[in-house]
């Protein structure tokens, strides 16, 4: 086999791994093959190319929906969720460069240092730019329909859909998903949600509360508009989580998690799912933000997403994090860095560390002329501006 070493003033392995000053790692082709100091590395494997840079493993953007990358800057926020959608909807109905708009979002991924997502897909027209670019993870084919009768449609529908599509590509899974609690009927989203890997967007504004608990609000006024039968409107949970948390496990990820009590708090925690935060689209739609040492605090497994650029300005994964770390200065910014390399929660658990025997891609984000002494913070703030460079690249379809 032929290495290449590779190094760095810094080196990141991941989260929980310390960071490594003065750091190496040794890759055969797209493989780890070791990685630490590197006058062990260099021992071992020969004298490496040192460059001033961070050297870390590529980012997992664990929600966004591709298409609807053509409606960026098209939906206005700050009006609330059900205004949001509304105008989407009907942005969308209006046809547009979908195509195109999937095309550049999926390199804007590749820039952005992604080697994997948890993509939301209505059609799962998206698999073919992901599995291009070479990004792993999971399509999540998502269901609406509010009546018993409109979900069900939706479900045979989907099936179709899927069979029809066969191989999604090399690297990617797909997995049928609910919307949301109030656009997914409750018993085809349990059903959903208990079958498998599974993502639910929830708790994402205070409303969706009233509607679940008190059948009141925009939301309802929403399903009203939509066709249900004012007789059919009823409260039917304590919360939006407690509707669903039957049914979460850990291989379901729950998307948004803004308005949340003790015990919602209580019960996703004893779920085992996984928290995807998209604070910038939660600023563009709602203003609110997640409360993210509450959930650090709860040890509730945590991810970061960009939500889609209908509702964001960008698919980065670090710019979503450094929101964050303006918010919650108090956080550490490595447990901030952590929630973008949590592969294993959109299924490519390679993704997000460097383990010698895996391929999850390999960043290097080259330092001006100070060297910065905490280099998680540093990508978070000055690292923003710098382009990211792939070291070494999976490719799933090259060699598949
Ligand atoms: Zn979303």
């Amino acid at each position: 086999m032929t290495v290449r070493v590779a190094a760095a003033t810094w080196v990141l392995s991941g989260p929980d791994a310390p960071p490594v000053r003065d750091g190496a790692v040794a890759l055969d082709g797209d493989v780890v093959v070791e990685v630490g100091p590197r006058a062990e590395v260099e021992a071992r494997h020969g004298p490496a190319g040192v460059r001033q840079a961070v050297i870390l493993p590529a980012l997992v953007n664990a929600h966004l929906h591709l298409e609807l990358s053509h409606l960026a800057g098209e939906v206005p926020g700050g009006r609330g969720l059900v205004p949001w959608i509304e105008t989407l909807v009907a942005r969308r109905a209006l046809g547009g460069s979908v195509e195109e708009g999937m095309a550049r979002g999926a390199a804007a991924l590749r820039e952005a240092g992604v080697a994997a997502v948890g993509e939301v897909t209505n059609g799962l027209g998206s698999a073919p730019h992901l599995a291009r670019e070479g990004i792993a993870g999971t399509l999540f084919h998502e269901i609406y329909g509010f009546t018993e009768r409109r979900a069900a449609e939706a479900m045979r529908a989907a099936a179709g859909v899927r069979d029809r599509a066969g191989d999604s590509g090399p690297g990617l899974r797909v997995a049928p998903c609910p919307h949301a609690v109030y656009s997914t009927f409750l018993g085809a989203a349990a059903e959903l949600l208990g079958a498998g890997p599974s993502s639910i967007h929830l708790a994402e504004v205070p409303e969706e509360r009233s509607f679940v608990a008190g059948a009141t609000g925009p939301f309802a006024d929403l399903v009203l508009r939509l066709g249900l039968e004012p007789g059919a409107l009823r409260p039917f949970a304590r919360s939006a989580v407690d509707a669903v948390a039957p049914w979460l496990g850990p291989e379901t990820l729950v998307i948004h998690a803004v308005d949340l009590d003790a015990l919602d708090v209580a019960a996703l925690r004893r779920s085992g799912a996984t928290v995807v935060l998209c604070p910038r689209s939660n600023r563009h739609v709602s203003g609110l933000l997640p409360d993210l040492p509450r959930l650090l605090e709860a040890g509730i497994p945590l991810a970061v997403g960009t939500d889609s650029l209908a509702s964001s300005p960008s698919l980065s994964p670090l710019e979503e994090l450094a929101v964050l770390r303006r918010a919650f200065p108090a956080v550490a910014p490595s447990r901030l860095l952590a929630l973008a390399w949590n592969g294993a929660a959109v299924g490519a658990p390679s993704v997000g560390r460097l383990a010698p025997g895996s391929a999850p891609g390999v960043l290097s984000c080259p330092l001006g002329s100070v060297i910065p002494e905490d280099p998680f913070a540093w990508l978070l703030e000055e690292g923003l501006a710098r382009p990211l460079e792939w070291l070494a690249r999976h490719r799933p379809e090259v060699g598949a």
